[in-house]
């Protein structure tokens, strides 16, 4: 089933939420979140991370890109004892983010063990081969790549066997993380990954409850807390 919101972000976002079985297309908006909708920063509000264990805010990434990407080196181990899903990382050319740096982060977000891994249903391998890709794209790239899906350039999606990161996410995070970025990018992670274990959204259950990760947090938090990790 497919439902047409029109959100108020920076300019409006006409967004399409699509169904959540596994091979469908999922964008960051829906009709659950419309009423908690949050401004997500923008460049004027982007705050100044100066801490070394803090990701830098301050990079800039281009609006566009060539929609070329470069694939990570290299497997990992296999990390968890369920189900494998082995995916594949790539960072869109001219995206001023190190491949490997990407591939880095997401590797040690799904072996985590607060991660998916955590309750033994599944486990994860990178290769290059994998056909689940996991990709860093500029905002005009992600739209692409997202297409039927509207990003707006502002969010990222899962699409088919693509999970595509804006990279203006990646670098600005949501309000609803305030200054925690590195948090957020744990979120970012697991939740569109989520999507390609098959989970559908869920919605706050209880306010002051720590969000389910399948809550579009991106978008607000609907009165639960910021919470990064699927269990
Ligand atoms: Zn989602």
């Amino acid at each position: 089933m497919l439902s047409i919101v029109v959100t108020a972000i920076t300019a409006l976002v006409i967004a399409a939420a699509g169904s959540e079985s596994p091979g469908s297309a999922v964008v960051e908006t829906s009709s659950m979140v419309k009423a908690t909708l949050q401004p997500l920063p923008t460049p004027r509000a982007r705050a100044v991370v100066s801490a070394a264990t803090k990701p830098s805010r301050t990079l800039l990434v281009p609006e566009n890109g060539p929609g070329l990407f470069v694939k990570a080196k290299g497997s990992t181990q296999t990390v968890g004892r369920g189900n494998l899903v082995t995916y594949r990382v790539e960072v869109e050319e001219t995206i001023p983010i190190g491949t490997a740096a990407f591939a880095a982060a997401v590797d040690r977000t799904l072996a985590h063990p607060r991660g998916w891994t955590a309750r033994g249903r599944y486990a994860f391998r990178r290769e290059p081969s994998a056909a689940l890709r996991i990709v860093l794209a500029t905002p005009g790239t992600t739209d692409e790549l997202c297409a039927p899906l509207q990003t707006g350039g502002e969010v990222s999606c899962r699409n088919g066997n693509d999970v595509v990161i804006n990279a203006k996410r990646w670098t600005l995070g949501a309000r609803s993380y305030d200054d925690d970025l590195a948090s957020y990018r744990l979120y970012v992670i697991n939740h569109e990954v989520g999507h390609s274990l098959g989970l559908p959204h869920a919605a706050c259950p209880l306010a002051g409850a720590k969000a389910p990760v399948m809550l579009q947090q991106t978008l607000g938090l609907q009165g639960c807390l910021t919470n990064p990790w699927p269990y």
